[in-house]
């Protein structure tokens, strides 16, 4: 029996010693499951966390690339917005010049080109010295438009900076507004006489011994007469409002040395050519001469276009101001600029 006891006992211990060998197994399967779904949980956030990140980096490089686009279209824009600036200022510079050379350009849309590409190639140096962008441009076109008084400059820029580059044919809009009239002093270069103070050309004998050259009677009426040297704009438009007012618009327009749009008178890019007339339209302004006391009397028409031309046709007295001793008069021709201006009263 206890022999049977023990082996029972055995039996019993040998089936606690299965039991417990199947729960250590179980336990160790379960064990083994557990670090399994954890390992495999955390690949599963490592993945999530690298995708996350990537996603971030990527955004922000992204964001970045936005923000030098920007710059770098800001940057270029800003330098459009200089152009008409500096094309004005190099027709200004080509206009001082040939003033104060008293010599003409031969050929004003390639001398300006020249002044232009000049400016734009200092200009370029110095947005590579401050912001690293790369840019070639140059003036391409100078065309003439409806108003006479402005032109359209076309700059060809190509711009370039690391991944960026910036491509366009820019036209800007530039006006010879407050810029001197180089006309009488080219006309008039080899005559004694002529001076200018800062809005006023001042004949003296220059322009009388010139219309005696040209075979003009009654040439002395134009002894110390005076016409604009600065290129203002006429506002009295339509101009046949010249003689409202009993003449003071007139008057008006004469004190202030306004010009005028005409098909006869020459451009400003062909003044500076030392022409007072040219095949585009242009703008005329009067050469105002001497007060007088007297009436009736014909000289030369006071247009520009006509004084300073081979075909000087006579003009009649127009008195648009008569309150002082001394009348104020313009030479007009009866049947073409009297009419243009309202002065057929007169
Ligand atoms: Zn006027
Ligand atoms: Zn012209």
């Amino acid at each position: 029996m206890k022999i049977n006891n023990k082996n029972n006992e055995y039996e019993k211990d040998k089936k606690y010693s299965n039991d417990s060998t199947r729960k250590e197994l179980l336990n160790d399967e379960k064990g083994n499951f557990s670090i399994i779904l954890t390992s495999l949980i955390l690949i599963g956030f490592l993945l999530l966390s690298i995708i996350i990140l990537n996603v971030a980096i990527n955004q922000e490089r992204e964001n970045g690339e936005i923000v030098s686009s920007n710059n770098f279209q800001y940057i270029v824009n800003d330098y459009i917005r200089n152009l008409p600036l500096i094309e004005h200022e190099a027709l200004e510079d080509l206009s001082e010049e040939i003033i104060k050379d008293k010599r003409p350009s031969l050929d004003s849309k390639s001398d300006l080109k020249e002044i232009v590409d000049g400016k734009l190639s200092a200009k370029n140096k110095e947005y590579y010295e401050n912001y690293g962008i790369q840019i070639n441009s140059s003036l391409i076109a100078i065309e003439n438009t409806s108003n006479p008084f402005s032109y359209k400059f076309k700059t060809h820029i190509l711009s370039v900076k690391g991944d960026y580059s910036f491509e366009k044919i820019v036209s800007s809009d530039v006006d010879c507004i407050d810029l001197k009239d180089p006309v009488p002093i080219l006309y008039l270069k080899d005559y004694h006489g002529l001076s200018y103070n800062e809005s006023f050309y001042n004949y003296g004998n220059s322009l009388s011994e010139f219309l005696r050259s040209k075979g003009v009677e009654n040439y002395s009426f134009y002894i110390d007469a005076n016409s604009p040297l600065i290129i203002r704009k006429c506002p009295y438009d339509p101009y046949k409002h010249h003689g409202d007012d009993n003449g003071k618009i007139m008057k008006n327009c004469r004190d202030n040395g306004y010009y005028h749009e005409s098909r006869d008178g020459a451009c400003y890019l062909c003044r500076l050519e030392g022409k007072s007339g040219c095949e585009h339209y242009g703008f005329e302004t009067f050469i105002n001469p001497q007060k007088t006391n007297e009436t009736g009397r014909v000289s030369a028409c006071g247009s520009d276009h006509v004084i300073f031309s081979d075909d000087i046709y006579p003009g009649v007295e127009v008195i648009y101001n008569d309150e002082d001793r001394l009348k104020e008069i313009l030479y007009l021709d009866p049947h073409g600029h009297k009419v243009k201006y309202g002065m057929s009263g007169f």
